[in-house]
C-alpha cells in the first residue's frame, strides 16, 4: 500500500425507521418508508486506523429511541480494529449520533472544527430548535477532552495524515466537516451529514435539521468537486450504502461495507 492510499469502511451500528416526509424540508409527496442508518467509518492505512465519528451507546439509544443494530466496538473488531488502540478520531460534528461512546477510545485524539465547538457551546444553544440534535453530556465530554489535551482543532480545510483531509462544509451544523480519503479507486468523500441520503445530493433537497440552507446546497457542490465522481460520495445515513458496496468480507453483509473498491451498483442505477 503506498503511503497515502487507504482502505475505507462504512460500519453500520444503528437504524431509525421513519417515513420519507420527515427527511426533507417541504416533506415528500411519495410518503414511503425511508429509514435512516447510523454509521461510523474506518479509514485504514499505513499509519493505522482513523475513525470518522464515534456513534452512540446503548443509553443514548434508549434516550433517543433509536435502535442499535451492532455496537460500534463490535463493528470495529469485525474488521480487526481494537477500539483501545485507535489514536485518531475525526468528529464530523457534535450531534448525538456522531460523537458519543466517548470512553471507548482512551488513546484517541479528536479532530474537530473550531466553529462546531463554538456553535455547540455558544448562543445558538439557547434556542431549543437548534440544540435539539445535541446532548449536553456529549458536548461537555468534548470540552473535557480539550482540557485533557486530546482535541486538535481545524479551521476549514486541513490534512490529518497524507491522503486524508477534512473540509468544513457547515450547513447542517455550523462546523460540520466532511472527510476526503485517497484510495486506490480515487478520492472518496465521506460526506457525513453534509448529505444524509443519496436523494439529498442527487435531487438537491435538504434535510430538516439545518443551520444554514445555502451552505447545505453549496456543500453539495463542494462534495462533487472534491470527490473522484458522483460514485465516490458516501452519504452519512443512507441504507443504500450497504447494497451499493460489497461487504468488507463474507458474513458482514448488511453491516460493514468496503468503500475503497468500485460499487456494485453505480449512482443513478
Ligand atoms: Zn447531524
Ligand atoms: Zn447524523
Amino acid at each position: 500500500m503506498s503511503e497515502d492510499v487507504h482502505e475505507v469502511y462504512a460500519i453500520r451500528y444503528g437504524q431509525h425507521v421513519r417515513r420519507s416526509p420527515e427527511n426533507f424540508i417541504g416533506g415528500d409527496p411519495h410518503d414511503v418508508l425511508q429509514p435512516l442508518d447510523f454509521f461510523v467509518w474506518a479509514i485504514v492505512g499505513p499509519t493505522g486506523a482513523i475513525l470518522v465519528d464515534s456513534g452512540f451507546d446503548e443509553a443514548m439509544s434508549h434516550r433517543r429511541r433509536r435502535e442499535i443494530t451492532k455496537p460500534v466496538r463490535e463493528g470495529l473488531a469485525a474488521i480487526g480494529i481494537a477500539a483501545e488502540a485507535v489514536e485518531t478520531v475525526i468528529v464530523s460534528h457534535l450531534h448525538y449520533d456522531h460523537c458519543g461512546n466517548y470512553d471507548l477510545f482512551p488513546r484517541a485524539r479528536y479532530h474537530l472544527q473550531d466553529r462546531e465547538m463554538a456553535y455547540a457551546t455558544g448562543r445558538c444553544m439557547c434556542h431549543q430548535a437548534l440544540r435539539l440534535p445535541f446532548e449536553a453530556d456529549d458536548v461537555v465530554a468534548m470540552v473535557r477532552k480539550v482540557f485533557a489535551g486530546r482535541v486538535c482543532f481545524h479551521d476549514g480545510d486541513d490534512e490529518i495524515v497524507p491522503g486524508v483531509t477534512v473540509h468544513r462544509i457547515g450547513g447542517h451544523s455550523m462546523g460540520l466537516q466532511s472527510v476526503r480519503v485517497k484510495t486506490k479507486r480515487g478520492y472518496v468523500m465521506l460526506a457525513a451529514d453534509a448529505a444524509h441520503l443519496y436523494a439529498h445530493i442527487d435531487q438537491e433537497r435538504i434535510f430538516p435539521i439545518t443551520y444554514n440552507v445555502a451552505e447545505v446546497l453549496e456543500g453539495y457542490t463542494t462534495l462533487k468537486k472534491l470527490a473522484g465522481s458522483a460514485n465516490h460520495i458516501v452519504p452519512g445515513h443512507d441504507p443504500q450504502v450497504l447494497t451499493r458496496y460489497p461487504a468488507a468480507k463474507p458474513g458482514l453483509e448488511g453491516w460493514i461495507a468496503r468503500l475503497d473498491v468500485e460499487p456494485i451498483k453505480a449512482s443513478g442505477e
